[in-house]
């Protein structure tokens, strides 16, 4: 039996490792045009800020692979026939496959913009995006950012770290607020502007304009505005990297098409990670999960079914963490940028403007839905277990202690959100 898994993100090396550990036996490859080994993506920023060299952000020693027979195929693969079984890489070789799992990842959106394959314009996804922006923003003034998503952010603060001045077009009225809640997104405004990075709310890109060598010179807003700038990043979002399967068979729409078991239309195919979707999502479950533990988490499923027990993927309690410049944001549960008709949720905010906190819970039962921390962290652990235990929004607040990172050492703010709490509502305290 010859497994190939083409990708080697956290999605295809999770499956490789998995799958090796069930099956001793099984002849595993694992094929990535990107890079020889695994690394950690969520930490390429680190590299271009000099905080770590790429070796660091290699999870396992070079050795590893050939240790657990785990065979690494540097190529692209062009076109996938499933009728034989077979893949083709762009070097001309053939690969022959009894199971399939695609974890391709994704790539960075572009819209077609007029100028956006200029030198000097960019998204920010891969070890070959780094080295090109490396390459492009040595010795520039002036950049601008478009988009403002998480990765965004990263490039923006990438490159502050290297004296680079930073204008950031955001199309929402406030940083990433159509994901986070008014407060919020108002709050990580401001602290982006605190941090002198010129920040345009309500602003499109409408075409970047080229110097005389094919390099950006500056860009025109979509308020009519030109700024000149020598690097512009790309960080309208991402999408599924599906390209190559057009003539396949295997069916796609935004991603590549699965059910609940991370299974495509053609049997022996499997998808999953930030390429795969889900063909029914739950009510409220995005059917594209783009994020590196819902990537293992998919993983951990699929190499279940692949060694032969078919095995349903289950992400449990919506996670994401991110750090915007220096403010640290965790989120659990599904908290929307603007509440349902059945939701209400208290928010606090520190008078220094730098953390925050919100519940949301079901207006008539007062069950909890979830909560935002912003510059305060709270145990994974305790916030899971209380959203899936669907305790009272009163109760969580009430405890907000059990789950505080280093409640010994960190300020006590939960004091300070139990008071607030009390104070508008009618709840009591108990002790
Ligand atoms: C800058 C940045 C910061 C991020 N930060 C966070 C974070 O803080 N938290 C978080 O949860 N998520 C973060 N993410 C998202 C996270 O990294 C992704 O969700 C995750 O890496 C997806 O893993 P994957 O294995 O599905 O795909 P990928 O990591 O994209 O791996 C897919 C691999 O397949 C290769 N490939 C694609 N097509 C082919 C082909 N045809 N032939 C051969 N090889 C191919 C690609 O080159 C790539 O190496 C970040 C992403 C970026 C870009």
């Amino acid at each position: 039996m010859h497994i190939v898994i083409i990708g080697n993100g956290i999605t295809g090396i999770t499956c490789a490792r998995n799958i090796r550990k069930a099956d001793p036996e099984a002849e595993i490859s694992v094929i990535s045009s990107e890079s020889e080994h695994f690394f950690s993506r969520t930490a390429l920023m680190y590299i271009y800020m000099g905080h770590m060299k790429y070796e660091h952000t290699k999870p396992y020693e070079d050795w590893f692979w050939k240790k657990n027979r785990i065979k690494l195929i540097r190529g692209h693969v062009r076109y996938i026939g499933t009728e034989f079984k077979t893949l083709s890489l762009v070097d001309g070789s053939m690969i022959h496959y009894s199971k399939l799992i695609i974890a391709t990842g994704s790539k960075p959106n572009k819209f077609g913009w007029p100028g956006q394959d200029l030198k000097g314009v960019q998204g920010l996804y891969s070890l070959q995006d780094l080295e090109s922006m490396n390459v492009h923003t040595s010795g520039i003034e002036h950049a601008v950012v478009v988009g403002g998503g998480l990765i965004g952010i990263e490039m923006a603060e990438m490159l502050l770290s290297r004296n680079i001045q930073v204008t950031f077009l955001v199309r929402e009225k406030a940083y990433w607020d159509n994901v986070l809640p008014a407060e919020e997104a108002s709050l990580i405004s401001r602290h982006i502007q605190k941090h002198h990075i010129n920040l345009l709310v309500e602003t499109e890109l409408k075409e970047i304009i080229s110097d005389e060598n094919g390099r950006v010179k500056s860009i025109i807003t979509s308020r009519g505005e030109e700024i000149n700038c020598q690097f512009v990043g790309l960080t309208a979002g991402v999408n599924p990297n599906i390209d190559f399967l057009k003539d396949s068979g295997i069916q796609t729409n935004k991603g590549i098409l699965v059910n609940e078991f991370l299974e495509t239309n053609i049997q022996n195919v499997f998808a999953a990670g930030d390429c795969a979707e889900f063909r029914n999502p739950k009510p409220n479950h995005p059917a594209v999960e783009q994020l590196w533990y819902t990537g293992k988490l998919q993983a951990e499923a699929l190499s279940k079914t692949i060694s032969g027990k078919r095995t349903v993927y289950e992400r449990g309690i919506w996670f994401n963490s991110a750090k915007f410049l220096d403010i640290e944001y965790q989120t659990y549960g599904l908290i929307f940028s603007k509440l349902n008709q059945d939701e209400a949720s208290f928010y606090w905010e520190h008078p220094n403007g730098q953390i925050a906190f919100r519940a949301t819970y079901k207006k008539a039962s007062r069950e909890l839905i979830g909560f935002n921390f912003l510059g305060l962290r709270f145990r994974q652990n305790v916030a899971e277990r209380w959203i899936n235990s669907k305790i009272s929004v009163d109760q969580a607040i009430r405890n907000l202690k059990e789950g505080w990172f280093d409640a010994e050492f960190s300020k006590p703010h939960y004091i300070e959100i139990l008071d607030a709490f009390s104070a508008c509502t009618d709840f009591k305290k108990v002790n």
